[in-house]
């Protein structure tokens, strides 16, 4: 059971940072976990399935980049990175790699805490983080992550996994185009160097069991040679 306090993981390997800023992080109603090397965070991570990692560069058995790279192929967790100050050229490798923000040490306790929620609270706002687990509605197609159903108007659907779970990623992501490279390793938990077929194999059976005119799409729009998009509730408004 979680307590449902937003998780924090910490990786750091240096114990005058950790436990200050543990302790820091459970005053301001978080609840942190450290890991002190890159293996423990990955294993970490994994498991406990963090709101957030905290993710410091320098580790003692890799670099702090190869662990968000790797977090990065598993989820859209969020991911602060912590970096030297005057490493300038530290920030961008770590945003490049998708880390969503960076803070330079020395850094007050404070500050980590406030930069948290804001980077939380952007998460909660554009991927729905935290809710992955409730039924999304979206127009009359409505599925249920839990008890891993799609229903149309009320009518239910037999989706294959991989459907339900790149419809699932799509409908989280409503209004935002998807690069094809991200569901595929999303979905497929894998790099794809060869063909994409698959993907599209998929993309047209959703169309058809959603009973989406592919020439005149309401719900699954696509950005040619980009990805794919799910329609927004607004967008459907719109459309009437
Ligand atoms: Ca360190």
């Amino acid at each position: 059971m979680q307590s449902g306090r937003p998780i924090v993981l910490v990786v750091e390997d240096e114990e005058s940072i950790t436990t200050p800023l543990a302790e820091a992080l459970e005053r301001d109603g978080l609840e942190p976990h450290v890991a002190s090397t890159a293996a423990e965070a990955l294993e970490l991570a994994r498991r406990l399935r963090p709101d957030l990692v905290l993710l410091d560069v320098m580790l003692p058995d890799a670099s702090g980049f190869d662990v968000c790279r790797e977090l990065r192929r598993e989820s859209e967790v969020p991911i602060i990175m912590l970096t030297a100050r005057g490493e300038e050229a530290d920030r961008i490798v770590g945003l490049e790699l998708g880390a969503d923000d960076y803070i330079v040490k020395p850094f007050s306790a404070r500050e980590v805490t406030a930069r948290i929620r804001a980077v939380l609270r952007r998460a909660r706002r554009t991927a729905g983080a935290g809710a992955e687990e409730s039924p999304i509605t979206i127009g009359d197609v409505r599925i249920d992550p839990a008890a891993r159903t799609v229903t149309r108007a009320g009518e239910s659907l037999e989706l294959s996994r991989k459907e339900f779970d790149l419809l699932h990623l799509l409908m989280r992501n409503a209004g935002s185009v998807l690069r094809r490279e991200r569901l595929i390793e999303e979905v497929w938990e894998t790099r794809w160097f060869g063909s994409t077929k698959t993907l599209d194999v998929h993309v047209a059976s959703l169309r058809k069991k959603l009973r989406d005119d592919p020439s005149a799409s309401r719900y699954l729009h696509t950005a040619r040679g980009v990805g794919f998009r799910f329609a927004a509730p607004a967008d459907l408004e719109r459309a009437g």
